[in-house]
């Protein structure tokens, strides 16, 4: 069996390369360079160039490296139609979401940041105890990752609401579906997670006018962002953090990253700024799941993961 490989400089090139040869020691696995185009049975990628697929419809499947696959879409008509595209589900980032957004929540919800400010000023005082009744949690997204989130986040007895595609019945949660339920979601929601895959449906769905809709409780509504930078219009959120409309946010993915150093969001104090690391990808349970997936497709059957083109996701 012959695997092509890529990710770009700086990714790890040789420890993944070894790792694969590990997972798959009957594979003959090659790193893809220009020019290359001799036969190939799997191509394992990360951020390829257009060249690398272009035309390889000798491919029996392209596997993306990580979970969101809006930049391997990109390529377009580069991708041949006749193989299908499959990407991590899980692969151990639910895990990692879960630890993340509950962290940022439960910030938000216990008035860690509020409590950091007086700490710095050395005030000692108590603030009014939260109520959960005002403090509903939405989750855009309810696919592999926001049913983990909505799990973890079920254990603290948050109001949980959910949005998806596809109509869904999730114990606990509220599920809203399509752009019909999106209102309703937005105004039974006061803090806002976003795990939607980036495709033309969702880019900029977290804009003024929806942000607008959350509730607000008695001090504002609340953002978390661990999807993709695309999905928030930036200067919408800005002007409704100043306005205290949203009293904050967490995020953790941006338009254009790294963020550059004289973005207006790391002067905010309200806003969170992490360097999208709320959900590491894993080399070991990522190439374990790739060479299954290798396994089960080689006899025959089917794997999860499989991109719907036509969706975006
Ligand atoms: P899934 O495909 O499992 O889930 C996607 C969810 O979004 C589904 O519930 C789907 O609905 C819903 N959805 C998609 N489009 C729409 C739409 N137009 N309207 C309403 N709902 C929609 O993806 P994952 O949970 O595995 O991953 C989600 C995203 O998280 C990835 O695409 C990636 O961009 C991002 N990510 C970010 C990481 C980071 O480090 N920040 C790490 C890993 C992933 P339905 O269920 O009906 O299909």
């Amino acid at each position: 069996m012959k695997l092509l490989f890529y990710v770009p400089p700086g990714s790890g090139l040789e420890s993944w390369m070894a790792d694969f040869s590990t997972a798959l020691p009957q594979a003959e696995i090659r790193f893809w360079q220009e020019g290359d185009d001799a036969p190939a049975d799997y191509a394992l990628v990360w951020r390829p160039p257009a060249a690398m697929l272009r035309g390889r419809s000798d491919l029996k499947a392209i596997f993306n490296l990580g979970a969101g696959v809006d930049a391997i879409l990109q390529l377009g008509d580069a991708i041949p139609a006749s193989v299908p595209l499959i990407r991590i589900d899980d692969g151990g980032m639910a895990i990692q979401m879960a630890e993340y957004v509950t962290h940022a929540v439960l910030g938000y919800f216990r008035r860690f940041d509020k409590y950091r400010e007086q700490a710095a000023r050395g005030e000692w005082t108590q603030l009014p105890a939260p109520d959960k009744r005002d403090f509903s949690v939405g989750i855009l997204g309810l696919g592999v990752l926001g049913s983990r989130i909505a799990e973890s986040l079920a254990h603290f007895g948050f109001p949980l609401n959910g949005w998806s595609r596809s109509p869904k019945d999730l114990p606990g949660i509220s599920c809203y579906a399509g752009d019909d339920g999106l209102d309703a979601f937005l105004r039974a929601s006061r803090v806002l997670v976003c795990i939607l895959p980036l495709t033309d449906s969702t880019r900029g769905i977290v804009n003024r006018q929806n942000l607008q809709k959350l509730q607000t409780g008695k001090d504002g509504a609340y953002l978390v962002n661990v999807a993709r930078g695309g999905h928030v219009v930036e200067a919408d959120l800005l002007a409704a953090v100043r306005e205290g409309q949203v009293a904050g946010a967490t995020l953790d993915v941006f338009d254009h990253e790294p963020l550059a150093p004289d973005h207006p969001f790391w002067q905010e104090p309200r806003i969170s700024i992490t360097p999208h690391i709320s959900a590491l990808s894993l080399h070991q349970d990522t190439i374990l799941q790739v060479r299954d997936k290798i396994h089960a497709l080689e006899q025959g059957n089917s794997v999860n993961g499989v991109v719907d083109r036509s969706k975006g996701y």
